[in-house]
């Protein structure tokens, strides 16, 4: 069995990156962790290519630019308990385990997510279920993290089955890179763990067409089976997906999968991250150009966090009715 990538001596032996790479990459790894699972391996097709780029760390990581910052949604400010973030009145997020099925080299949370990191202890955990329970304006759990689907099946159940028990919690949601970057987590364990008494969202994180593989489909059409409502989510990446071509192609092939397009955000300023910058007047201009031109069920809202903590605002595009 192929085992994930998590060192660069590993990255090294499979081809992803040259021996005269090493020191730079020993000091990338050193501060951010490194995973590239099987199923995303088999993916890359070429150095540099919109998969490799998303997942294969580089020297320019260790260059932080002036308006980069460690805490870029402001989470930490809106925490009233480990592990949950309160920023909006009717949802919160819960972040149960801190640890991904990859670790993406535009992360925003790339400061805090990694592999032995973040796992709440049961008293933390308990302490935020109670925080839910005596929030009654909560109406939707959003777990998010890290990767909430690789909690065990039976963690993951317990987990939103509490939840869902609560009378005021209406909607559950999870936000998930798995089915794309290790869809063998989906398993039937998985789904039959999953409460089916309210509605379950669960939010998927692609940038690019190839992520949706055959195994990938496989896993969405067992979700959409267990009754999950499934939702997409992008990050706009320079070398991954700025291109009218490369975000049709997405959009198609998330709406192939049961997946509808639902966020295209804007990169959020976290440390190292600037060879994946794209300008808001280029993102709105590939928008424009898609309009019309894919379903309006492909067309996601274009979302920026606002520095500090004043969350998600649509960026447009705007059109003079003309
Ligand atoms: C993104 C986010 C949500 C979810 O926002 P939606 O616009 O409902 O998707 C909720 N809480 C926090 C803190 C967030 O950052
Ligand atoms: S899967 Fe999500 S939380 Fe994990 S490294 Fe990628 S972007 Fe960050």
């Amino acid at each position: 069995m192929p085992r994930t990538l998590t060192s660069v001596d590993a990255l090294i032996a499979a081809g992803l990156a040259p021996e005269a790479a090493r020191p730079g990459l020993e000091q990338v790894a050193a501060r951010y962790a490194v995973a590239i699972t099987p199923a995303v391996r088999a993916l890359i097709q070429a150095p540099n290519d919109p998969i490799a780029r998303q997942y294969v760390p580089d020297a320019a990581e260790l260059a932080t630019a002036p308006w980069e910052v460690d805490d870029p949604t402001a989470d930490a400010p809106f925490t009233p308990v480990k592990g949950v973030v309160h920023r909006y009145p009717d949802r919160a997020l819960l972040k149960p385990l801190l640890a991904c099925p990859v670790y993406c080299r535009f992360c925003f949370r790339r400061e805090h997510v990694g592999p032995d990191g973040g796992l709440l202890a049961p008293a933390e955990l308990e302490a935020a279920l109670d925080w839910f329970a005596r929030t009654p304006m909560v109406r939707e759990a959003i777990l998010t993290g890290g990767d909430p689907l690789m909690l065990s099946p039976r963690r993951l159940g317990a987990l939103l089955g509490r939840l869902a028990a609560m009378p005021h919690i209406e909607l559950l949601r999870v936000h998930s890179r798995v089915p794309v970057a290790a869809p063998g987590l989906v398993t039937a364990a998985l789904c039959a763990a999953l409460p089916r008494d309210k509605p379950l969202y669960l939010c998927v994180h692609a940038n690019h067409a190839r992520e949706f593989s055959p195994a990938a489909l496989a896993a969405l059409a067992a979700l959409h089976q267990a009754g999950v409502v499934l939702l997409g989510q992008s990050v706009l990446l320079a070398g991954v997906n700025d291109s009218v071509e490369a975000l049709e192609a997405l959009f198609r092939a998330m709406l192939r999968a049961r997946v509808k397009p639902y966020y295209l955000h804007q990169l959020d300023p976290a440390p190292g991250t600037a060879r994946f910058a794209v300008p808001v007047e280029q993102g709105r201009a590939l928008l424009v150009a898609l309009r019309g031109r894919i379903s309006g069920l492909a067309w996601p809202t274009y979302v920026q966090e606002s520095p500090g903590g004043g969350g998600k605002k649509p960026l447009g595009p705007a059109w003079d009715l003309g």
